[in-house]
């Protein structure tokens, strides 16, 4: 399987590779990379592959559904790298770090909104997350101003891979978590944020510390159904 190096450092914007395998619809599979695919609402990295003389536009990474390898997806009417071939991987840094510092501000709205999450999307310029509230009502801007005081708390962002084993000996941790781990995946990286502002698994790539969201602001807050409501957040 493909090295994934933007779980061992999110700020990495380029690597050298070799070209494992092309599949059958022309998506290159590479022995490690640093473009994150597309899940947990998080949507792929664009970027370039480099060989040679040649340079070709990556338009996103996917996870390929049956084998879960990572799948660069090359705009259209490219001349493909060969198997065995190395490359220099450069993903489009601006557009992942603004994904980063969305992303982890998603993770502190789970804190600021203490209720089940039942969907979300991440984007450069918006992002959003749907709560399942019950009655509990939600206030536009109370959230934006809580949002805000705890980034201005500059925490850090801290990753730990735990074994199963470790969590079932440790069944308080599972409890302090918005998120319930997946099990029987062997082992699960748990983003930390601060000692006690969110605590849950999750794969994507954050910022090093929440100082780097800078000021967030919630747009709107939807209705979609009687218990459910969509925060959405921009860059304030
Ligand atoms: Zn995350």
């Amino acid at each position: 399987m493909t090295i994934a190096l933007f779980q061992q450092d999110a700020y990495q914007n380029t690597c050298d590779a070799e070209v494992r395998a092309i599949n059958d619809r022309g998506g290159i599979i590479l022995n490690q990379t640093i473009f994150y695919p597309t899940g947990g609402g998080q949507p792929g990295d664009s970027g370039t592959l480099t060989f040679g003389n040649s340079q070709i536009k990556i338009a996103t990474t996917v996870k390929d559904r049956e084998s879960g390898e990572i799948v660069h997806v090359p705009e259209a009417g490219q001349s493909l790298p060969e198997v065995g071939q190395m490359v220099k991987a450069e993903i489009d840094w601006d557009t992942r770090y603004l994904h980063m510092r969305m992303h982890t501000a998603l993770h502190l709205l789970c804190s600021v909104v203490p209720c089940g999450v039942t969907g979300g999307q991440i984007g450069k310029e918006k992002s959003r997350l749907d709560f399942d509230v019950g009655e509990k009502p939600l206030d536009k801007d109370q959230i934006t101003e809580d949002l805000n005081r705890i980034i201005a708390e500059k925490q850090k962002v801290e990753f730990r891979w735990i074994t199963d084993e470790e969590l079932e000996n440790q069944p308080e941790l599972v409890r302090t978590m918005s998120v319930q781990p997946p099990k029987g995946a062997g082992k699960v990286r748990l983003v930390k944020i601060g000692e006690n502002i969110d605590l849950q698994p999750c794969g994507g790539t954050h910022v090093n510390n929440i100082e780097e969201i800078g000021v967030i602001k919630v747009s709107k807050i939807e209705n979609k159904g009687k218990r459910n409501r969509r925060v959405n957040i921009v860059f304030g």
